[in-house]
């Protein structure tokens, strides 16, 4: 996985003191449409990151870097996956903390205690 950080320099040239923050639309709206000219000047910045410099750019935009997929199984898209726990009763192999920790726990997974459950009400039936 690749990740980059692009910086687009925008010049603003108006009558009135432009708004700070500005949204997008409105700086849009603004040059495109308003009375300001508008255009991108200098060059832009393109720099490719590392993940660990991905996580710490995300952090600066108050965006989840779990938007980037960063630190998500790309097999089951959980967070801190241990991988796959294979089920010593089945040898099921399962992804995911909580299949880990039920095989932990119990010695099968989740499956393996379902169809005992079942088991256990089909044999009240017969
Ligand atoms: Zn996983
Ligand atoms: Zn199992």
């Amino acid at each position: 996985m690749a990740y980059f950080r692009t910086t687009y320099v925008f010049e603003v040239l108006s009558e009135e003191p432009m708004d700070d923050p500005i949204s997008l639309e409105e700086l849009h709206y603004q040059t495109y449409e308003g009375h300001c000219s508008g255009q991108f000047v200098a060059e832009t910045k393109q720099e490719q990151l590392t993940e660990v410099e991905m996580v710490a750019a995300c952090h600066n935009h108050g965006t989840d870097p779990e938007f980037f997929m960063i630190g998500v199984c790309e097999e089951c898209q959980e967070k801190d996956c241990p991988g796959v726990v294979v089920c010593p009763q089945c040898n099921v192999g399962e992804h995911g903390q909580a299949a880990e920790t039920h095989i932990a726990d119990h010695g099968y997974c989740r499956e393996c205690l379902r169809k005992w459950q079942l088991g256990e009400e089909g044999g009240e039936d017969a």
